[in-house]
């Protein structure tokens, strides 16, 4: 019993899709219409859906027909890309809502209640640093930061009232690279599933499911869409925790549900119990609805992102090394050089293909890399990443300018430091540009 068609034809729609995920970038979910032979996935720009008769409305209602009825719960071109986004990351099914955060507030909210924490490692996006260290906590859940990323770290803060355990696979904008599996066994131990954000490694270098992670979620505004115009987000099941052998930990998808006529969610979804509440529960009622017209614009991104991918990769790595054989860098923070503390992680867990998302130490401080950052000239200042522009940003004054110095150490976020993600055009204008900003920081 499936909710929404989105669900329906994911798993159906799965067991087709044994391609590449280059191919399925392409192809993933989508069949050309059967009414109109539209090879484009069309843009349903619609709200809602019209009924046969009153019994129709009801088997809606009650989940029990296959359909669409209001776009804030489900909008045909939206599950395109859910199906195409699960099938990527090699999930059971996916929910996309309006942006990164929205997925990191949803994919939490959904396994916890009054009273419960969640265990999470300490290099976050700075968004969301702030909703677990302020936000979460206002609504009556904690968020307990470990010291570090290792996982007895993690474990120590591990309790009865532990929800979840949660991580970025590449931190951003620290670069960490998360011993996933370790990661996924210690939650597992404990009964608890382990949440990975995957945005800044995509699934064409990391799919988190592949090695324990139970929910995986994506900023779709970064890689995956690739081209800074449209936000999104997406939070991606993998099936496999079983909420119902949890039963005491996690009453909300075992209990019936008083807002939702008293639906079990274990009952009705089965495997997909967790979508089906956030859709159902937290989509539907709190509302934040991607919109079709962005499903479209991100379906178009997603297109390419295989390629994208490879460039950003052999771009990352040119730059990487011109920043570390020039005298101007103090540092340069990349997960491919050897001597970097998560080489060994990028090998087992991305192939050796370090992200073209890296941190450089300006030689001269605070002042020099404001120099730096302000003499870009093919670089664009601004807070997004995984563009096919290059783009930089200097963290400490802006997308982690609201935490206390002591939680920005915490972080990994220096005073010297630029966050760079370098992107697709000719890696000798990139690092021309780099070259004279270099030169511009030390005068
Ligand atoms: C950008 C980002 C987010 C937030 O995504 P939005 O689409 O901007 O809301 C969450 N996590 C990570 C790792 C990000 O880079």
């Amino acid at each position: 019993m499936h909710f929404n068609a989105g669900t329906a034809h994911t798993c159906a729609g799965q067991k087709r899709i044994k391609m590449k995920r280059d191919t399925i970038a392409i192809h993933g979910g989508y069949e050309v219409d059967p009414t109109t032979k539209a090879v484009a996935v069309p843009i349903y720009q619609t709200v809602s859906y019209a009924f046969d008769s009153a019994d129709h409305a009801a088997a809606l209602f009650n989940l029990e027909a296959e359909g669409y009825r209001y776009t804030r719960i489900g909008n045909p071109t939206t599950a395109v890309l859910e199906r195409r986004v699960a099938a990527l990351e090699g999930g059971l099914d996916a929910l996309c809502v309006s942006s990164g955060q929205a997925a990191v507030n949803y994919a939490v909210l959904n396994v916890t209640q009054l009273g419960s924490n969640i265990v999470s490692v300490p290099q976050l996006y700075g968004t969301t640093h702030t909703l677990f260290a302020h936000i979460l906590p206002s609504q009556g859940v904690t968020v307990r930061f470990a010291e570090t990323d290792h996982p007895q770290a993690l474990e120590k803060l591990i309790d009865d009232k532990t929800s979840a355990i949660f991580c970025e696979s590449v931190g951003n904008p620290a670069g960490n690279i998360c011993d996933i599996r370790a990661l996924a066994d210690l939650a597992h131990k404990h009964g608890i599933p382990l949440i990975v954000d995957n945005t800044v490694a995509s699934p064409i270098l990391l799919r988190p499911i592949e090695h324990g992670a139970d929910i995986v979620l994506h900023s779709l505004t970064k890689f995956l869409g690739g081209h800074g115009t449209t936000l999104g987000g997406a939070i991606i099941d993998s099936g496999n925790f079983s909420w119902k052998e949890h039963a005491s930990r996690f009453p909300m998808f075992n209990q019936p549900d008083v807002s939702y006529h008293g639906m079990v969610y274990t009952e009705h979804f089965g495997k997909g119990a967790y979508l089906g509440r956030c859709r159902s529960f937290y989509q539907r009622t709190t509302g934040a609805v991607l919109a079709p017209l962005s499903s479209f614009l991100l379906l178009q991104g997603i297109e390419t992102v295989a390629l994208r991918i490879e460039r950003h990769v052999q771009n990352g790595r040119k730059v990487a090394e011109f920043l570390k054989n020039d005298a101007r860098v103090k540092w340069v923070n990349y997960a491919g050089f050897p001597e970097s503390p998560y080489h060994a992680m990028a090998q087992k867990y991305m192939n050796g293909q370090a992200c073209s998302l890296m941190t450089v130490g300006i030689g001269g401080g605070y002042e020099a890399a404001i120099k730096f950052h302000d003499s870009l000239k093919l670089f664009t200042r601004l807070v997004n990443l995984g563009d096919a522009k290059s783009l930089a940003c200097h963290p400490a004054s802006t997308t982690h300018r609201q935490m206390s110095d002591e939680a920005k150490r915490h972080a990994g976020v220096l005073p010297e430091m630029i966050r760079l993600s370098v992107g697709i055009e000719h890696i000798d204008d990139i690092i021309a540009d780099l070259d004279q900003a270099l030169s511009a920081s030390t005068r």
